[in-house]
């Protein structure tokens, strides 16, 4: 088995490195390089370029390495103590500069006029001087080559010590053939010797795209042996469900379930029978109808009548999540609802009934994991929006399993690259199809000019009894004149539309206050709710088709695409209309992507591609490996193909 940094056959500790005294070896140790393959795999942490550039290029006060044709014989000063000063005129890509050397006087046999010359030194732009440091004889240049040696040693004895390991070091382990081919990769050895002995940057960028692959590749192998050895076989996890129960279930469901749904659930069944404990992701969008899958799979456990506990991160989810799960399963699970606002008596009777096994399905929020909540036999969890809830938090809950099968569920769509790394070592399912008969959300770019169009427009719908979401990004005053913060909208719409009709909301209110607002827009008593993005999650009102957000273009694409979720939850035609008049190109993209589509995932993989993954990472990357070359958050492109690969490769290994 490969492993990562570990490349030749038995890597010597540095001591018996030829040219590695005591002094050396200690400096070595402190720097925590202690033997060959560790020092093979520290890498420079820049280079300086010493090839010939075009001086034109440079700025003031750059150092700048340059070839010219010497117009004046060089004439020399000398000062106290031998210090001297060599002047000479040379002729630098068209321009007269004029070059002092201190203190190398020898340098005026080497100055001949009208021969080309090479050297390195400081460019004064203003003046057209250059105050040179090197003169280079070698005129295909090079580089010289920096170590992250913290002061303890000089680069230039690095280097001779490295140069000492490529000597002695049996390189054994090396990419597969195949994928070096495939993907035209230098061999590991070949790579790490360009990035230690650069010649040029070509060289350089094709043996980091090497070891870039080369530590993604070991990174998803090893992510694959951890996911092995995390499915422990055991065959307490055979969950032998009934499953022509399931399937008479499924059959008396008012719908189809899509192709996407049935196949999540066979995997999800599959997990479940097999004698390994479940780690499955379940991405699909807001609608796409995780919810019954997911009740499904707890309908399969209650069939040999074991538990299901669900949990999810605030309140209003784990209410709607209630309702929705009674809504179908009413009548065949026991489902029960347990929060912070659960009463004590409530609770007791919920508490008895989980440990005597009387309930099917227990949602809730954090409340689940308290001590106090006891399970007869719980053998499935799932948690929605995991992320949002810390790793003790979960473990907690894990803990109260009897068979620990783990079902995490999210709505927001991660491109696949981006999974593999922050979902790394699950399983997953993805919905990607819309339940059928489902109108996407139309959605319009206007000016903010024609905002009356768009008033009118509301105005219809909310004649035919539909709701509407005005969505505003600020409550202070605008920072910018024509940003129209939520108060400002507010009076618009009241003055347009009548108080009575038009309720406020936003995150600067008492939850109370919040709270009632927001009764008094689900109740449909006031149709026109205008709000900052609190609405963004966990609201759920079908009658509201049509959606206003203005200054669109100060949120993100996945913002944007939350929102919208808010509206299509009906069979009734929905609109969103973003009102924007960008200033970026960028903007003006984001408005075009969300005009012309409405798949999350292909929103996300858009995004990706515009803005890099950057925002994607930051809080969930924690806990993934630092690497040398490759970065996780540029490389993915690099990353999809050593995934490939190396699951490719695990095949044939296995097999
Ligand atoms: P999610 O949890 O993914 O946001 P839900 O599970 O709440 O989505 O589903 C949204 C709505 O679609 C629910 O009212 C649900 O009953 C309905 N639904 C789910 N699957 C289907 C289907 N295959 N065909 C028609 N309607 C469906
Ligand atoms: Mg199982």
């Amino acid at each position: 088995m490969m492993q990562l940094y570990r490349v030749s056959k038995s890597s010597r500790p540095v001591e018996k490195l030829k040219g590695v005294g005591p002094k050396l070896n200690e400096k070595l140790n402190e720097l925590e390089l202690t033997d060959s393959d560790t020092i093979l795999f520290h890498l420079p942490s820049g280079y300086e370029n010493l090839a010939v550039m075009n001086l034109n290029d440079a700025k003031h006060n750059d150092k700048v390495t340059v070839s010219g044709r010497v117009r004046t014989e060089p004439t020399i000063s000398f000062f106290r103590r031998g210090k001297s000063r060599l002047t000479v005129f040379v002729e630098i890509d068209g321009l007269n500069i004029k070059v002092i050397f201190f203190n190398q006087p020898y340098l005026k046999d080497k100055l001949t006029v009208g021969e080309t010359v090479n050297f390195t030194g400081k460019f004064d732009r203003n003046r057209l001087e250059i105050n040179g440091q090197r003169m280079i004889f070698d005129p295909s240049g090079g580089y010289r080559v920096k170590y992250p040696l913290g002061g303890v040693m000089h680069s230039k004895t690095f280097s001779r010590i490295v140069a000492q390991v490529f000597e002695d070091a049996e390189f054994i382990y090396d990419l597969p053939e195949e994928y070096r081919r495939k993907y035209r990769l230098m061999s590991i050895k070949e790579a790490l010797w360009h990035l230690h002995f650069p010649e040029n940057p070509h060289d350089i960028n094709e043996a980091r795209r090497t070891i870039k692959f080369y530590e993604l590749f070991i990174f998803q192998l090893q992510l694959m042996e951890k996911r092995r050895r995390e499915r422990v076989r055991n065959e307490q996890y055979i969950i032998d469900y009934d499953i022509n129960a399931l399937k008479a279930f499924i059959a008396t469901l008012p719908f189809e379930l899509t192709g996407d749904q049935k196949r999540s659930v066979n995997e999800i069944c599959r997990d479940l029978k097999q004698n390994i404990s479940m780690h499955r992701l379940l991405q699909g969008d807001v609608g796409s109808g995780k919810t019954i899958v997911a009740g499904l799979a707890s309908y399969a456990v209650k069939t040999i009548g074991e538990q299901t506990a669900l949990m999810v991160p605030t309140e209003v989810l784990a209410n709607q999540h209630y309702q929705s799960f009674l809504e179908i399963f009413a009548g065949e699970l026991n489902i029960e609802k347990l929060t912070g606002n659960t009463s004590r008596k409530e609770k007791d009777r919920i508490l008895i009934e989980l440990a005597r096994g009387g309930i099917d399905l227990i949602i809730g929020t954090h409340a689940l994991i308290e001590d106090d909540v006891v399970f007869k036999s719980l053998s499935l969890i799932i948690t929605d929006e995991q992320h949002r809830f810390g790793v003790n938090q979960r473990r907690r809950l894990n803990d109260k399993a009897l068979r620990k099968n783990v079902l995490y569920m999210t709505a927001t769509p991660i491109p696949r690259t981006l999974s593999i790394t922050t979902f790394g070592d699950m399983d997953i399912s993805v919905i990607r199809q819309m339940p059928k008969g489902r109108k996407p959300v139309q959605t319009y770019w206007r000016r903010f000019e024609e905002t009356d169009e768009v008033l009118q427009q509301l105005s219809e719908e909310i004649k035919k009894g539909h709701s509407a979401y005005i969505v505003a990004p600020l409550i202070e005053e605008s920072e910018t004149l024509d940003l129209k913060n939520v108060q400002e909208i507010h009076e618009l719409f009241k003055n347009r539309f009548g108080e009575k009709d038009v309720e406020l909301v936003h995150g600067r209110m008492k939850p109370d206050e919040k709270a009632e607002g927001m009764a008094r827009f689900e109740s449909g008593e006031k149709p026109i709710l205008v709000s900052t993005t609190v609405i963004e999650v966990g609201i759920n009102v079908p009658s509201a088709t049509f959606m206003v957000i203005f200054n669109a273009e100060r949120f993100g694409l996945s913002t944007l695409h939350q929102l919208r979720g808010r509206v299509g939850r009906s069979d009734k035609q929905s609109y969103c209309v973003l009102i924007s008049d960008p200033k970026t190109e960028n903007a003006k993209l984001r408005m075009d992507i969300m005009t012309s589509t409405t798949d999350g995932f292909e929103l996300s993989e858009r995004d990706l591609d515009m803005r890099g993954p950057g925002d994607y990472f930051g809080v969930r990357q924690s806990g993934l490996p630092q690497f040398k070359v490759a970065d996780l958050a540029e490389d993915y492109r690099v990353l999809e193909h050593a995934r490939q690969s190396a699951i490719e490769y695990a095949e044939k290994l296995s097999s």
